[in-house]
């Protein structure tokens, strides 16, 4: 298996990355955010609670996000690997992610950590809320989910590196031309 984690700051193109990604080299994708809001949606019990932590752009808690993570590998069959989008978004989420993948013979191979300079993120979140609806995507609220980026979630990038596994990507430029810097590093481990 090849499994991948796409790292980096809200805004910085992880889902729009992904889906290319996947598309290319055949990968299921997890995206914890979408899993999220698809229990919001479903108005299910972890939806409902997951909810009150989003709208405030705080990170749900680690045991609710970890669980559903679980099952998600759990339900996923004979995958050629995964792309994880979105977690691990702490350091007992990586922990908890590394004894996962370990439990199914396999391991988090490379972490591709997208670079955006902090005022590109806030107006590239900004004006995706204008579009897609998605209650978080204000000021006030794409403020507080970079705050607990830097409090919370860049230290993972730290807990990788000590594995010799993290490399950073300049997600500043196109779509297209972000998504050749990232194929030139996955090309090196699957075609
Ligand atoms: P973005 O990366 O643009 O912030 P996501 O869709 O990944 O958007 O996440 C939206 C919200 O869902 C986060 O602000 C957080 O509340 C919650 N969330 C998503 N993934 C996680 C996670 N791994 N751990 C905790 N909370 C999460």
């Amino acid at each position: 298996m090849f499994n991948l984690v796409l790292f980096g700051p809200p805004g910085s193109g992880k889902g729009t990355q992904s889906e290319n990604i996947i598309a290319t080299y055949k990968l299921q994708h997890i995206s914890t955010g979408d899993l999220l809001r698809s229990e919001v949606t479903n108005r299910t019990t972890l939806g409902l609670e997951a909810k009150k932590f989003m709208d405030q752009g705080m990170l749900v808690p680690d045991e609710v996000v970890i669980g559903m993570i679980s099952s998600r590998i759990d339900e996923s069959g004979d995958a050629r690997g995964f792309v994880f989008d979105g977690f691990p978004r702490t350091e007992a989420q990586a922990l908890a992610l590394d004894k996962l993948l370990e439990f199914k013979g396999t391991s988090i191979n490379l972490v591709l950590s997208l670079e955006v300079e902090e005022q590109q993120l806030i107006k590239r979140l900004i004006n995706r809320g204008a579009s897609s609806g998605r209650s978080d995507d204000n000021e006030e609220v794409v403020t507080k989910r970079i705050k607990e980026y830097h409090a919370k979630t860049k230290p993972v990038a730290g807990y990788y590196e000590h594995q010799g596994k993290l490399v950073t990507v300049n997600g500043e430029k196109s779509v297209e031309d972000t998504f050749k810097l990232l194929s030139a590093h996955i090309g090196q481990y699957i075609s």
